[in-house]
């Protein structure tokens, strides 16, 4: 069992998440991955956006940096360029990564920049009161959706993978040794690694849709989530809410600082910048 209570910042407590939020369940697994990983806490920088998720490098006793809404990848890519030996960790939120930060993901993997990012996914703007954001699904409730929500939520997976990270997967707050699993597994990739947490938010998208207290929700992950081949195996019309966890892609491609560093050499060494 890690100790975990060297990597928190003991004075910062108490947190400011409210009872039954999936997000100390995430902070606790990406702990945990980090301290599997063996990564030097020294050596460790952890970055974040806005939101409720993004409070969590505030706990943690890592290099730590709270930046502007959306812009966490920007900071942390600046990071990794500047300094590519760190270990460089992204702490964000559905709204922070997938609205206002959406171009700087896309475009972190396809860079294959060495950032293992996980999204606390909890399929709302919690700390804003509860707004939808692009991964509340269809026809949910939302502060700005009180007749149903119409836009059609992203697969954030898809979105990675599509855009060229290396390596890709889904858990939830109920499946905490398989987040912890998957989170190690990015840590110690050389690429662009992106980690979806389902995080149930119990204060506003699971009080505005009937879903009960957190342990309820964690249980509704328990029973709709599903292995791809099981999904597979689904009729697509049978497949209602149910999602898919578990590691979705992984593949070798060369990581953005360490090209980088190709041409810092070259010219080093004389050679030609082109
Ligand atoms: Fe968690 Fe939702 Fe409360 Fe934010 S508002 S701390 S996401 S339960
Ligand atoms: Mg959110």
């Amino acid at each position: 069992m890690p100790d975990i209570w060297k990597y928190i910042r003991k004075e910062n407590l108490p947190h400011i998440w409210c009872a039954g939020c999936g997000h100390g369940i995430v902070m606790g697994a990406v702990i945990r991955a980090i301290d599997r990983a063996g990564l030097d806490q020294d050596k460790t920088v952890v970055v974040s956006g806005i939101g409720c998720s993004s409070r969590a490098p505030g706990y943690l006793d890592f290099n730590t940096l709270h930046t502007t809404h959306g812009r966490a990848l920007a900071f942390a890519t600046g990071i990794k360029l500047a300094r590519p030996e760190l270990n460089v960790v992204v702490i964000t939120g559905d709204g922070d990564l997938a609205a206002i930060g959406g171009n700087h993901f896309i475009h972190a993997c396809r860079r294959n920049i060495g950032i293992t990012t996980v999204c606390f996914n909890n399929s709302i703007y919690g700390m804003t009161s509860g707004q939808y954001s692009p991964m509340t699904p269809k026809q949910k409730l939302a502060s700005t959706a009180p007749y149903g929500n119409i836009d059609r939520a992203f697969d954030l997976c898809e979105l990675a993978k599509a855009s060229g990270a290396t390596y890709v997967a889904r858990s939830t707050t109920y499946h905490t040794t398989m987040l912890i699993n998957q989170v190690t597994k990015g840590l110690k990739r050389q690429g662009f690694s992106f980690i979806e947490a389902l995080s149930q938010c119990p204060t506003y998208y699971g009080r505005r849709n009937r879903l009960g207290a957190g342990a309820a929700m964690m249980e509704w992950y328990r029973d709709n989530a599903l292995t791809a081949q099981a999904y597979t195996k689904i009729a697509p019309e049978e497949r209602g809410e149910k999602f898919v966890i578990g590691d979705l892609y992984a593949a070798d491609e060369p990581e953005y600082t360490q090209e980088y560093q190709k041409i810092i050499d070259r010219l080093a060494g004389g050679g030609a910048a082109g």
